[in-house]
Order: structure tokens, then sequence, then C-alpha cells
């Protein structure tokens, strides 16, 4: 049986941690905000009685969903072309391909290198009849060449730029954007069907995922935003949240990560003035250093989440019930933000040159 003071502990805890509080850590029993309401339910399809679901965008072109990943699929004269293969869907992506067509399997793209959209590229490029071409940028290929991972063997075909698959009837255009995501996230672009995939880049109706879709290069993942925007697409692919999207999606995206910028380098500067005692440098380092003498990771922790704190609650201010997930992962993007506009676009607030 439950102890009164137990119960008590559990209403005290629950009552500190309201779903806008940033607790930097996500328990079994937190109480999240409800997703209904929010942009992501625009997104979600059914999937069926095997596991997964599957939209047809005309002409050849599909996604195939396990709910939480994509991958893209385009049926040629000359063979099926397959993007991706996350481990989680695994053997159903090929019973679905199956179902789509009797078509094979002639083609692997790697998105990217990650193995939680990639570790099912061995059920492809290891098919003998007939052999599968796999394509990626080649930072994907060299990451991979170093991981030694048989789920994700190294591809044949590499390019540096772009690449484009003529595939029987059917085209696809490849495009390397930069750094961003990863060392090599592509763009894949079916112009005759206008869809558009970039994956761990746009996740429609929810915040990115953890720490800005935990990208290498902060500065690239937030400019591809408006490279996607350049290309003249009616479907969007981001790998993630099962159903398909759309340009407003990308453009909504867009404008939650610039007020984040807009938001975190506002609280930086303010951190040089004591107008804003809640991040003032010099009073936060004073009382974290008298209580922890000489600790100088101590004050830079409290200081650095102090600023993410009040930027997280001023982009909550907009966002929070519009995207989903604001209350699980914006503190984090915050975090993320502050740390690239510290080191990567130079804005140090009271860290700045000095007088
Ligand atoms: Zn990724």
């Amino acid at each position: 049986m439950k102890s009164l003071l137990s119960t008590v502990v559990t209403s005290l805890l629950f009552w500190a941690n309201p779903a806008t509080a940033c607790t930097g850590f996500a328990g079994l029993h937190d109480h999240f905000l409800p997703i209904n309401g929010t942009l992501a339910v625009e997104n979600q399809i059914p999937l069926n009685a095997a596991g997964y679901g599957v939209s047809d965008f005309g002409h050849g072109a599909y996604m195939i969903t396990d709910g939480a990943y994509q991958t893209f699929v385009l049926v040629s004269t000359a063979g099926v072309v397959v993007v991706d293969a996350p481990p989680t869907t695994g053997h159903k992506l090929q019973w679905a391909i199956g179902n789509l067509t009797a078509t094979p399997v002639r083609w692997f793209i790697y998105s990217h290198s990650h193995s939680d959209h990639a570790g099912g590229a061995y059920l492809f490029a290891n098919q003998s009849h007939p052999k599968v071409t796999t394509i990626s940028h080649e930072n994907t290929a060299s990451q991979l060449a170093t991981a030694r991972d048989p789920h994700r063997p190294v591809p044949k075909v590499t390019f540096k730029d772009k690449y484009t698959l003529v595939a029987g009837n059917q085209t696809l255009e490849l495009f390397f954007p930069g750094i961003g995501h990863d060392l090599g996230n592509i763009i894949i672009y079916a112009p005759k069907q206008k869809v558009l995939m970039m994956v761990d880049q746009i996740y429609a109706g929810w915040v990115p995922f953890w720490n800005l879709a935990a990208s290498i290069y902060v500065p690239g993942w937030i400019e591809a935003h408006d490279q996607l925007l350049g290309y003249d697409f009616d479907v969007y692919l981001g790998g993630h949240m099962g159903g398909p999207a759309n340009r407003t999606a990308v453009k909504v995206q867009r404008e939650y990560v610039h007020d984040l910028y807009d938001n975190c380098a506002d609280a930086l500067i303010k951190s040089g003035s004591p107008e804003n005692p809640t991040v003032d440098i010099a009073a936060i380092s004073k009382t974290v250093l008298t209580n922890n003498p000489y600790n100088i990771w101590a004050q830079f922790a409290v200081y650095l989440d102090a600023v993410a704190d009040l930027c997280y609650n001023k982009t909550s201010d907009k966002w929070l019930g519009k995207l989903a997930a604001q209350d699980i992962f914006g503190f984090s993007h915050a975090r993320t933000m502050v740390s690239s506009l510290r080191l990567d676009y130079d804005v140090l607030g009271p860290n700045d040159v000095q007088p």
C-alpha cells in the first residue's frame, strides 16, 4: 500500500513539475502535454494489420512507414528505387514493396549514415538476384567505411555535389546541400511527382528531435530550411513521424527555428546586464562561486542553463500547444541553440571581446 508520505511526495513532485517547467529529465511518470490540438495530428496515417502504412503519391512514388520512420519507394520500368531502410521497419519493408509491385529492387540510396534510418540497408544491398546498386554522398561512404557495420554496407556509387539517377521511366535528383544534420545528408527530389525528401530535417507538426535533430553543424541544418524551399514540391518526407508533410510544414519549422535563434540571441545579450537578474552573468557567477569556490564549470553550467531557460520560456509563449513536444524537447533546443550562437555565430553576449 502506498504510504501517506509517498503520496504527498508524489503530489509535490507533480505540482512542482508542470509541463512548461524545465526539468532536464523526462521520467516514466512525467505528465506531458497532449499532442491533440497541435499541428502534429494532421500528419498521422493509419497502419495496416502487418504494422505499416503506405502513401501513394502517383506515378510510381510511395512512402512506407511504421508510424515513426519513413522510406521512399519509386517504382520504375527498370526496377524499384528504395531510399532508406530503418531497422524498425525491417522486413516489413520487403513485404510492403512486394505488395506494391512484382518489379525487383535495383537501387538503394542512403539519405545519410545514421543507423536508425539505414540499419536495414543490408536487406537490399546484399540482394543477389538482381544485384542492387547502392548510392550515397561521399561523406556517408567514408562514415560507413569507418563504421564497418554489416547492417550498413559501404555504397558502391558516391557523389560530391549532385547526382541524377535515371531508372527506366523515372528520375531522381540527389543534391548535397552542405554539412548539417550529418556529414553527408542529401536532398532527394523526384521532379515528376514533386516529392522532396531530406531526412532528420523537418518534423511536420512537431518540434525537431532532441538537440535540434542532434545535428553535427547547426548553421548548415538551419540553412537547409531555405534550400528546401527553393524546390518546387507538393510532398515532403522528413523520414519521421508517420505521414507525409508539405511545403507549409517546412515554412512552419523554419519560423520556429528562427524564433528560437532570435530568442536565444536576445537572452545571451540580456545576460550582460544587471537589469535581467535571472540571467545576469555577474550575479550568477558571484553566487555560484561563493558556494563552489574556483568551480568554473559549475559557474558556466548554471549561467548557460539560465540563458537557455529564458530562451525556452520565450519560445514556448508562442509555440507550446502549436508544435507537438515543445514541452519535451524545447529546452534541449534552446540549450543547443545557445551553444551554436556562442561557438558558430559569434554571439557571445558578456563574453565577447572585453574593453
Ligand atoms: Zn540522422
